[in-house]
């Protein structure tokens, strides 16, 4: 009897998790931790992890899988494994990775099948103030779950656009467990917007070029290859994520590289194969998890299969990074180039509107086609710039300063005050949007002069020496005119503010003494006055004009902050 009781119980204790996508249904916030424990508890091979802080004010949970069950980041990848993470609900309303996760996990446990050369890291739900915020509406286009959470985090932050400018506890506990770790795959799992067709699972896959050379090949002919036959052979046909070039897919996909905000822009800075799985919002709930669920196997099985290989390659890769000159700051989509992929989709027919009387777009499930369509996901380089030897970042920068080290940035600092000779930015141009996105008034069209200047910086100041793995990140989040840089994302707003003025009255004869002075200036003046009708106008307009090339004005305005150093 005693033992039935205990087999009983042991049986309630150790059951298998009770997930319920099948009836359109995801777990809550508290049911997922709670089976993530109940796995830590069960199997000595699973190990679940709290990191630092979230703003709703719970941990972020990490949940590992490791079949040596020593859980040590520093030692895994000398004994020759590699580490896939999986990263859930970054968007709450599209949860197919929480149910993916945890049934995958179950699965590797229950039936020991983790890999000898593979460590499996799960976030079970990275944004958890939307997953809290749980609601049956706000996914206005998808096909269930009955409910999930809302995109925003507890700030209303896109937290996938969080990852290099980390604004949120959330992004800073990520950081953290993507450097102690170091994953060689970073998944972040999703749900489609947009388009309709038949597909059920979509990738947004890294891009060769956002990588050293030494790995384009090894993406472009073997990882997605593989990735996609594979999904093929077990029934999901994939295809890139579906950026139709013009409103329907027919005409053809864009595919470019990912900017560092999003965690697939970010993880290849590192090194790290960054992928955003999209399953589509029409498909039921159950096909979504299932081919999310697809999809890891099948990168822990190219993983196993390479573990080698990729970690032989990431090695190399970092070695070319510490010592890579030249580097992309801007990409443009090649317009003329594309490759022809083969798309299942729906005919797209237009009626008219019952609502706004206007023609609309749908697509007619009962014509389904499969054809050939471009995908365009050749790019050519824009803004180029070559690294100098060390940035030189006054201490002032502390947000700054905060996110290099969160980073594992290497830096220096100058044990005395020190006058250094280098490169530096005005910035002449800056276009400012009316509305903020995601917390920040994030520039656009920087335009910048460099000049070359002798400037005072004190003890303590950081000297960043551009020999290390993190050169990427730093050049990316430095250089002003990188896509996602800390200038562009308003770190240094406060140097584009003028800080003293003049009075008019006052300054009168200052500027006629300048143009008595200087016959060169009266010219220029003069020309102005004659060919600028608005400057003839306007009297505070021609002073500021004089203003600005008098000794009174702050020679520093509009300077960017960050000394360039070359040897
Ligand atoms: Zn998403």
């Amino acid at each position: 009897m005693r033992s039935i009781i205990i087999i009983l119980l042991s049986t309630l204790l150790t059951g298998q998790i009770p997930l319920k996508y099948h009836e359109n249904i995801t777990p809550t916030y508290e049911e997922a931790i709670t089976w993530y424990k109940q796995l830590d508890n069960e199997y000595k091979t699973a190990k679940l992890f709290t990191y630092g802080l979230t703003d709703i004010g719970k941990p972020l949970h990490l949940f590992v899988i490791s079949s040596d069950k020593k859980f040590d980041p520093n030692t895994y990848r000398s004994k020759g494994e590699c580490m896939i993470m999986i990263n859930n609900a970054i968007h709450p309303g599209e949860p197919c990775g929480v149910d993916a996760s945890l049934e995958f996990a179950e699965d590797l446990l229950r039936n020991n099948k983790i890999p000898e050369n593979v460590i499996i890291g799960i976030i079970p739900a990275y944004n958890i103030g939307g997953v809290l915020n749980r609601n049956s509406t706000t996914r206005a286009n998808q096909n269930g779950p009955e409910d999930y959470g809302f995109r925003g985090n507890a700030r209303n932050l896109d937290l996938n656009r969080d990852f290099i400018k980390t604004d949120s506890e959330n992004a800073k506990s990520i950081t953290k467990i993507f450097h102690e770790w170091n994953p060689d795959f970073f998944i972040d799992t999703h749900t489609t917007n947009g388009a309709d067709y038949q597909h059920i699972m979509t990738m947004i896959s890294p891009h060769p070029l956002n990588f050293p050379p030494v790995l384009q090949d090894f993406v472009k002919t073997e990882l997605l290859p593989s990735l996609y036959s594979s999904m093929e052979s077990v029934g999901f046909p994939m295809v890139p994520y579906v950026t139709p070039v013009k409103d329907i897919p027919d005409s053809g996909l864009r595919s470019g590289i990912s900017s560092p905000r999003y965690s697939n822009g970010y993880s290849p800075l590192f090194n790290t194969f960054g992928f955003i799985s999209e399953a589509h919002m029409f498909k039921t709930y159950a096909e979504r998890v299932e081919s999310t669920i697809a999809f890891l196997k099948i990168v822990l099985n190219f993983t196993k299969k390479n573990s080698e290989e990729i970690i032989a390659l990431r090695q190399k890769a970092n070695d070319y990074l510490k010592s890579q000159t030249e580097f992309t700051l801007t990409w443009e989509t090649d317009t003329t180039r594309f490759d022809l992929i083969n798309f299942n989709g729906y005919e797209a027919e237009y009626k008219t509107s019952k609502v706004t009387g206007f023609e609309r777009l749908y697509y007619n499930r009962n014509k389904p086609w499969t054809k050939q369509i471009p995908l365009f996901n050749y790019v050519t380089a824009g803004i180029q710039v070559t690294k100098p030897d060390y940035y030189v970042l006054p201490q002032a920068w502390g947000e700054v300063i905060e996110r290099l080290e969160l980073n594992n940035i290497e830096f220096n600092r100058l044990s005395k005050d020190t006058v250094i000779t280098g490169e530096m930015y005005f910035i002449k141009d800056v276009g400012n949007p009316e509305v903020p996105f995601n917390g920040h008034f994030v520039h656009s069209k920087i335009g910048v002069e460099k000049v070359s200047k002798s400037k005072q910086f004190y003890a303590g100041d950081l000297l960043i020496p551009m020999n290390q793995v993190g050169n990427r990140y730093v050049i990316e989040t430095l250089e002003p005119q990188a896509r996602d840089s800390f200038f562009r994302w308003n770190f240094f707003d406060s140097i584009l503010e003028q800080r003293e003025y003049f009075s008019p009255y006052v300054f009168e004869e200052t500027a006629e003494k300048m143009l008595i002075n200087d016959a060169e200036l009266k010219k220029e003046f003069e020309a102005k006055q004659a060919n600028d009708e608005d400057f003839a106008k306007d009297a505070r307009a021609q002073l500021y004009f004089l203003y600005q090339r008098s000794p009174n004005f702050e020679a520093d305005y509009r300077l960017y902050p960050v000394m360039r150093v070359i040897n």
